[in-house]
């Protein structure tokens, strides 16, 4: 089944439209929001202290696709290792925006280091942890007014670990005084949306304009509907508590899916918890697979496979398969500054005669394997058109080969030049 375009019937709503946010500067810059396309950003789960392991992260993560990459600021250390993780990576060429996340005491942080303040492209800050009671309102605004000082970029983001209490007991009180009460779960719900555009109000009240504002909430679904419906801010997706392993792809999938489906969100995470030492790109890996199979943006070139029955039961399908798949993804890295255009590339590994033919024409290349008990030869197909027959040992090299060669022609020099 190939990927759903932006255009057709089947295909996403229009995107809401939303107010631009840049973050980072000049040509390091992102756009967020107004139509840009939906950014992928990431975050560190090293301890910004540690500024080699945190630097080395953060050019993994951008070497993968993170357009934006979010660190921990939660202490004195951390936001003095700020400019300096900064300077690390723009000394290896790595110009990624970078954000960082504070709670309770991004204020001081943020008064305290200056360089910090600074270094970072924006803040992101919950209204209901960055003080208490009376405290609350005056260390929202000190860091509103260091980020237009700065020229940042804030996101607004309320969950419900941190909901501000007094907003949802007033709400509370409201609704049980209402002829016709609502359930609890939504009053919570319309508390987390009040207190993100009173928040998002606030900050513009002090000063920050609201194409330095970018909101966020839990809960996703209802939550987002609402405060899509209710504001034109710029809004970042993500899925706090999405788990480990196939269940936290398959949750934050499902809960993005949707309101990517419904024109929401300008700038998406997928929070993965990762596997003791496990690798923290797969997070952007995720992302940019979801963006793509949505027909939002192209990353890299598509492997279609069917998924193997019973008239193939040899490894040789899935093998190619694999194979095909790192060495498209091993490639890409070259090819990218080689090829222009090569990640709207799709290939297509099919099992047997049943679907191998009709899905490799709808390929730019693909292969249609032998089934058990077919002949052992593999027809490929070219731009829908049957090239070649592959017979023997050696059909997953030749095929490689096959495919390197539709890539320099298609994509390499000469075609442009004769373009
Ligand atoms: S293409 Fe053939 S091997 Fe693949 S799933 Fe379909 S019937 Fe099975």
């Amino acid at each position: 089944m190939t990927a759903p375009s932006a255009e057709s019937s089947v295909g996403p709503r229009p995107r809401r439209a939303s107010v631009g946010v840049r973050v980072g500067e000049g040509e390091a810059g992102v756009m967020v929001g107004a139509g840009a396309p939906i950014i992928v950003q990431s975050m560190t789960n090293t301890d910004t202290a540690d500024i080699e392991a945190t630097a080395r992260q953060i050019a993994a993560l951008a070497a993968a696709g993170s357009e934006l990459v979010r660190l921990t600021v939660d202490r004195d250390e951390a936001a003095g290792a700020v400019p300096h993780i900064r300077d690390r990576l723009r000394a290896k060429g790595v110009t990624t925006p970078l954000i960082g996340d504070f709670h309770y005491i991004g204020h001081k942080l943020l008064r305290d280091h200056p360089a910090c303040a600074e270094g970072l492209d924006k803040y992101r800050i919950n209204p209901g942890n960055v003080g208490f009671k009376n405290k609350r309102d005056l260390q929202f605004g000190r860091i509103v007014e260091i980020a237009i000082r700065n020229g940042k970029t804030v996101r607004i983001g309320a969950n419900w670990g941190s909901l501000d209490q007094e907003l949802l007991t007033l709400l509370m009180d409201e609704n049980a005084l209402s002829p016709a009460p609502l359930e609890a779960r939504a009053v919570t719900r319309e508390a987390m949306v009040r207190s993100a555009l009173i928040s998002a109000a606030r900050a513009e009240e002090i000063g920050l304009p609201r194409s330095r504002i970018i909101l966020s909430v839990q809960d996703l679904i209802a939550v987002y509907r609402t405060l899509g419906q209710r504001s034109d801010y710029a809004l970042h997706l993500g899925l706090t508590e999405a788990g480990m392993g196939s269940k936290g792809v398959v949750a934050s999938a499902a809960a993005l899916g949707v309101l990517l489906q419904e024109g929401l969100g300008d700038t998406i995470r997928i929070s993965l918890t990762p596997e003791p030492g496990g690798d923290r790109t797969l997070e952007v890996r995720v992302a940019q697979e979801l963006l793509q199979t949505m027909g939002f943006r192209v990353f890299a070139p598509q492997v279609a496979a069917c998924p193997g029955c019973g008239r193939t039961t040899s490894t040789v399908f899935q093998e190619l398969a694999r194979d095909i798949h790192s060495h498209l993804a091993a490639s890409m890295a070259q090819w990218r500054a080689r090829y222009p255009g090569v990640e709207r590339l799709n290939v297509a590994v099919m099992g047997c005669i049943v679907n191998g033919p009709g899905e490799s024409k709808h390929a730019d290349i693909g292969i249609s394997l032998p089934g058990t008990g077919e002949a052992p030869a593999a027809p490929v197909f070219v731009d829908g058109v049957k090239t070649v027959t592959l017979r023997g040992s050696r059909i997953a090299e030749e095929f490689k080969a096959l495919v390197e060669d539709y890539v320099d022609k298609r994509f390499g020099p000469k075609e442009r030049a004769a373009e």
